[in-house]
C-alpha cells in the first residue's frame, strides 16, 4: 500500500447536480437560452431537429457544439463510430461507514480489469465507492468489490455510467459541429476524471467561437487551442496504456518497489493528478528516484 498525503487540498468532492445547476444560471446570466427536456434527433447544416417535451420542432444554429457526453448522437453524425473497448464502465453508489475525509482510496483488483475501484469520502460518515472496469459485467465485479471492502450501499439504475479511456480526439470539428467533453474523450484516461478537462476545452471552443465569427478564423483552430490541454490528455492515455500492461501481480511487486524507492515522498511534495507533464519530469530529474528507472524507460518507450 502507497499513502500520500499533501499538505494543502488537492481535491474537491462536489454535489455533481449542483454544479451543473450553477453553471446554467451563470450561462443563462450570460445570455444563453436553456431547453429542458429536449433532445437532439439530427443535425443536417444548420438545421438541427430536437424532440421537444415529445414533439417534434426545428431549431436554427450557426455553429453546433455537441456537449452530449459519452454516448454522443452529435460525434454520431459527424460519421465518427467508436467501439465498447474504447470506454470503461463505471458504477458508483453512496455508501455509509467510518471514513477519514482527508484521504481517498484506491483499490487495484479483478474487479477492476483495466482500471481502479475507488472511495471518495464525503465527510466521516458517507463515501462515494465505485468500480470502473473494461470488462462487461460491471454490476458483478462491483458486487465482488463491495464484498471484499466490507461496503455497503444501495444499488440504483442510474448509478451505472460509461467514461471514454482514450487520446482525446483530434477529429472533433467537422462542418458547422464540435466537440466537447466526454462526446470529445475529454477525459483523463488515468482517473476517468473529465470535469476540469471539459471546462479548459470549453475556454478553447469558447475562443474559436469568438474568432470564428468577430474575425472569420476557421473552426479547425479549436484544436491549436487545445494543444496545452491535449499534451496533458495524451500523457494521462500514455500512463494508463502502460499501467494496462502490469498484471495485479506485477501491480503489487511495482507498488512494493515505489515504497522503497520513496515515491511517497516524492508524490506528497510533486504529485499532479492534472499535470503528469510535471511530475514525470521531475521524476527523471530526481536522484532518488532512479531505483525507478527501468520503469521509467520502459514508459518512456511504451
Ligand atoms: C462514476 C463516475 C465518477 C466520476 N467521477 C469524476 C470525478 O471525480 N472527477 C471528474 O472530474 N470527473 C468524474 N467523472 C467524469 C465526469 O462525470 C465527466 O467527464 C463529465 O460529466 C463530462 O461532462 P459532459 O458534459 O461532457 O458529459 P455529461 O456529463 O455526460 O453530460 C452530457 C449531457 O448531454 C445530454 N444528452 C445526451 N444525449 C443527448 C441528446 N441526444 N439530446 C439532448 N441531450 C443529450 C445528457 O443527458 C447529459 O445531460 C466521473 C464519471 C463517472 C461515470
Amino acid at each position: 500500500m502507497l499513502e500520500v498525503r499533501r499538505k494543502l487540498d488537492v481535491a474537491y468532492v462536489v454535489d455533481r447536480a449542483g454544479l451543473d445547476r450553477k453553471l446554467a444560471r451563470q450561462a443563462e446570466n450570460a445570455g444563453a437560452k436553456i431547453y429542458l427536456n429536449t433532445k437532439l434527433l439530427n443535425i443536417r447544416n444548420e438545421s438541427v431537429f430536437v424532440e421537444r417535451e415529445g414533439r417534434g420542432e426545428l431549431l436554427k444554429a450557426k455553429i453546433l457544439v455537441g456537449a452530449d457526453g459519452p454516448n454522443s448522437l452529435t460525434r454520431q453524425i459527424m460519421g465518427i463510430q467508436k467501439t465498447r473497448s474504447e470506454f470503461a464502465h463505471a458504477y458508483q453508489v453512496r455508501v455509509r461507514g467510518n471514513f477519514d475525509p482527508s484521504l481517498v482510496s484506491v483499490y487495484f483488483g479483478p474487479y477492476a480489469k483495466n482500471f481502479f475501484g475507488w472511495s471518495a469520502p464525503e465527510n466521516r460518515e458517507w463515501a462515494r465507492a465505485g468500480i470502473a472496469t473494461s470488462e462487461l459485467n460491471v454490476k458483478s465485479n462491483f458486487e465482488l468489490f463491495m464484498t471484499q471492502k466490507n461496503l455497503r450501499g444501495e444499488y440504483c439504475d442510474m448509478c451505472s455510467a460509461l467514461i471514454p479511456v482514450g487520446p482525446p480526439m483530434k477529429d472533433i470539428v467537422k462542418d458547422n459541429m464540435m466537440l466537447i467533453g466526454d462526446a470529445a474523450f475529454h477525459t483523463k484516461a488515468t482517473t476517468g476524471g473529465g470535469i476540469l478537462a471539459s471546462i479548459n476545452a470549453g475556454i478553447a471552443a469558447g475562443k474559436t467561437i469568438d474568432n470564428y465569427f468577430k474575425k472569420k478564423k476557421p473552426l479547425k483552430e479549436y484544436l491549436n487551442h487545445l494543444k496545452p490541454l491535449y499534451k496533458e490528455l495524451e500523457l494521462h492515455w500514455k500512463i494508463r496504456k502502460y499501467m494496462n500492461s502490469y498484471s495485479d501481480r506485477e501491480i503489487d511487486a511495482m507498488f512494493v518497489k515505489m515504497k522503497k524507492a520513496g515515491v511517497e515522498n516524492f508524490l506528497e511534495q510533486h504529485g499532479d493528478m492534472d499535470k503528469p507533464s510535471m511530475f514525470v519530469n521531475k521524476m527523471i530529474a530526481n536522484p532518488g528516484m532512479w531505483r525507478m528507472l527501468p520503469e521509467l524507460l520502459k514508459f518512456m518507450r511504451s
